[in-house]
């Protein structure tokens, strides 16, 4: 039996945790995001005890990193999380750190929504596909992309969280949350932009509420803009704003008004199939972890 360690790094939370080599999650483990030194060592000590427990040796740890991060294996600062707003991470050394406390022991990195993507495509809503998005709208809004079944890179890692969108005329909002931009997607439709909005949390309003609509048209714009760049086989919606089950088909509906009958696809009338929640559920990053760790050891 082969045991990969993955870490889901969030801006929020840390999820870690031990799979085998069918990607069955053997133990798992959840924490507050808090500075880089104490939380990256927590997730060291979850292994460290693991592998002390079970008497085993990882084959390989990967880590899901929220951003934006160095994933240039050439730079001096590979592995570190760059220009984050979130305080005390910027230019933090996050692969440097576990990698130093497992020499032996391989470490993947990735961002970690690219980790979703390859989790959701071993095992998730995207086995049939080789050109997708999977896209996170949560406490930020990222996005990975697969193409020829391999998550694009470029010249530091796709951000769609922060294309320019049209701010709808009756947005209570003067202009999106983001510091760097008045108007990108993650500062109008990310859970604080929502919070801002409303001066209530999303889970906390109704799903007749008309916050709904106006985050299915944020959401709409940005997918017509993806789908128009990438041509994916398929959306994934993940991240905790989805948990709002009722976006999806308002999104849906949406993407079709927006594209405007432009693109033939049988599959593009309704979305149904294309536009869908993660196949692994809340799961996706770590997953996408375990994929990092399993082709960190190959
Ligand atoms: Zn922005």
């Amino acid at each position: 039996m082969t045991f990969y360690g993955g870490i889901e790094g969030g801006g929020t939370k840390f999820v870690c945790a031990v799979a085998d080599d069918q990607g069955t999650i053997l133990v798992r483990e959840r924490f507050p995001t808090e500075d880089p030194a104490s939380t990256i060592q927590r997730a060291i000590d979850f292994f460290t005890r693991y592998q002390t427990e079970q008497n085993i040796t990882l084959a390989g740890i990967g880590i899901a990193s929220f951003g934006p991060v160095d994933l240039n294996p050439a730079s001096e600062h590979y592995g570190y999380i760059t220009t984050t707003p979130k305080p005390g991470w910027q230019f933090a050394d996050f692969a440097g750190r576990v990698q130093r406390a497992f020499p032996d022991i391989p470490v993947g990195f990735d961002t970690d929504v690219n980790g979703a993507a390859l989790g959701e495509q071993r095992w998730g809503a995207a086995q049939a596909w080789d050109a997708f998005i999977y896209i996170t709208v949560g406490t930020g809004i990222g996005g990975g992309a697969m193409v020829n079944g391999k998550p694009i890179h470029g010249l530091i890692h796709p951000e769609m969280g922060h294309i320019l969108l049209p701010m709808r005329a009756d947005d209570p909002l003067d202009r999106g949350v983001c510091p760097f931009h008045p108007n990108c997607l993650e500062g109008l439709a990310a859970g604080p932009a929502i919070a801002a909005r409303w001066n209530a949390p999303g889970e906390t309003l109704p799903a007749d509420h008309p916050a709904w609509d106006l985050e299915a048209y944020y959401l709409a714009h940005a997918i017509e803009a993806m789908m128009c760049v990438l041509s994916p086989q398929g959306i994934i919606l993940g991240g905790s704003v989805m948990h709002q089950q009722q976006l999806f088909p308002m999104v849906r509906q949406k993407v079709v008004d927006l594209l405007n009958d432009y693109l033939k696809h049988d599959r593009l009338k309704t979305f149904e199939d294309v536009i869908v929640p993660p196949g692994l559920g809340d799961n996706a990053g770590v997953m996408g972890a375990i994929v990092l760790a399993m082709n960190a050891a190959e």
